[in-house]
């Protein structure tokens, strides 16, 4: 998504990184297989490199594409385990609605929020205040 129409008239736009007013939400149906899923990736490359063994570690790296680092093929592998088990959610800065992903589809719901207002309740900013409270 890179624009979402909140019924206030607002536009919500996500074009860029480290937004305050978007989260992730990952399903607690599925957490545990998402955690299954990155240790699964781990496990091979911490045993190898645990071994010492050259032969071991080339043998668990062996499965990556040669034209892209370990590193960065690793990252990538992590970084889709991710992005397919989460779901975006959306505050919108005018009216404070929340926009709730529907599965990995292109479809939002809204909730309403007791103040009708924008609270940054997923900014960082916004959470280090209420843990001084
Ligand atoms: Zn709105």
């Amino acid at each position: 998504m890179s624009k979402l129409g909140c019924k206030c008239g607002h536009v919500i736009t996500d074009q860029t990184d480290s937004l305050p007013y978007k989260a992730s939400l990952l399903r607690d149906e599925v957490e545990n297989e998402c955690w299954d899923e990155v240790h699964r990736e781990l496990k091979p490359l911490v045993e190898a490199a645990e071994s010492g063994d050259k032969a071991a570690i080339a043998e668990a790296f062996g499965g990556f594409a040669p034209w892209s680092s370990a590193t960065d093929e690793l990252q990538g592998r992590i970084a889709s385990i991710y992005i397919h088990r989460m779901s975006n959610v959306y505050e919108c800065q005018n009216c404070g609605r929340l926009w709730v992903q529907k599965d990995a589809s292109d479809r939002f719901v809204s909730y309403v929020p007791e103040e009708d207002a924008y609270g940054a309740i997923f900014s960082v900013a916004s959470g280090e205040s209420e843990k001084r409270d």
